[in-house]
């Protein structure tokens, strides 16, 4: 098994910042916790992809979120990323029925449908930042590219792409992000959109066993270029007994009631992972009578 990895590069004119992925093994995870059929698999992989690598963008201890939400069948997409690489989400329908476009791809566009992409930041500021953009192609690759451009007034290109084999497992899986800095030359812009005419489909490249090394210098034939970062990732949650007890306590006392009237023992699952955790009736007991009574 090779490891996920992402990188992280600039050229050395400063004028163009690079960030690629090889997201495989995160994505058979993802795929294997949630049981997604292909369709639903390569919208998810996408969008985990595209969030590790925003993730790595951020500043220290930080997370980011992504949410798409559609009219199609898959209905909400939901991604978190932080810093460190590690990525977690889900997609509310996985097991989708098999949606293929006229070219015989994966039609993901049409299991999304029309709707919007939110991005949410923590940037350690009283408010998180909160930028939402409607969805322009539903193939998420293009919907971040125009997101950058329009929220963060950063021109980008985004790419992703993600193999399902035809038993339903992950074949490959990767992606990147390109963004011109504010005092890019003509030259560059122009050099750039060549190399992006130039190159062939990520799912294409990521299939034929490509390096996010050798995809790097595919995106930036003829710029000189530095790698700053590389860093491992992985599909990682954050649940936890504690934390899902938290969650439950949260819960009003009418529900808690209500649960423990059904049943002797209460598995809950964890929405970004599929954990399951297991609550006895005596600890649904002990929460309800820690919880502060709510006022009348
Ligand atoms: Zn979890």
């Amino acid at each position: 098994m090779k490891k996920d990895y992402l990188i992280r590069a600039m050229t050395i004119n400063k004028e163009i910042r690079v960030l690629v992925a090889r997201s495989t093994e995160l994505v058979k995870q993802a795929q294997q916790a949630h049981q997604t059929t292909p369709v639903a698999t390569a919208a998810l992989g996408r969008t985990l992809t595209a969030g590790v690598l925003m993730g790595s963008m951020l500043k220290s201890g930080k997370e980011i979120s992504l949410a798409i939400s559609g009219d199609g069948p898959l209905q909400r997409i939901v991604v978190h990323a932080n810093q460190y690489g590690e990525v977690r989400g889900y997609v509310t329908n996985p097991q989708i029925e098999l949606l293929e476009n006229e070219l015989g791809k994966l039609d993901v566009a049409r299991a999304i449908g029309q709707g919007s992409l939110t991005i949410k930041k923590d940037l350690g500021l009283k408010d998180p930042y909160q930028g939402s953009v409607p969805l322009v192609s539903g193939e998420i690759g293009d919907d971040l590219t125009y997101y950058f451009t329009k929220s963060e007034q950063t021109p980008s290109a985004v790419g992703l792409g993600i193999l399902v084999n035809p038993d339903c497992s992950v074949k490959a899986a990767g992606g990147f992000i390109i963004q011109l800095m504010p005092e890019a030359a003509e030259e560059t812009i122009t050099q750039l959109e060549e190399n992006l005419a130039e190159i062939d489909s990520v799912s294409k490249l990521i299939g034929q066993g490509l390096s996010p090394e050798k995809l790097l210098e595919k995106l930036l034939v003829g710029f000189e270029f530095k790698i700053l970062t590389e860093r491992e990732i992985e599909f990682k949650c954050i649940c936890s007994q504690r934390r899902m007890k938290r969650l439950v306590s949260s819960l009003g006392e009418e529900d808690l009631r209500e649960i423990i009237e059904e049943d002797e023992q209460v598995e809950i699952k964890c929405h970004f992972c599929n954990q399951g955790y297991q609550f006895s009736k005596e600890e649904f007991e002990d929460i309800l009578a820690t919880n502060p009574k709510e006022e009348n």
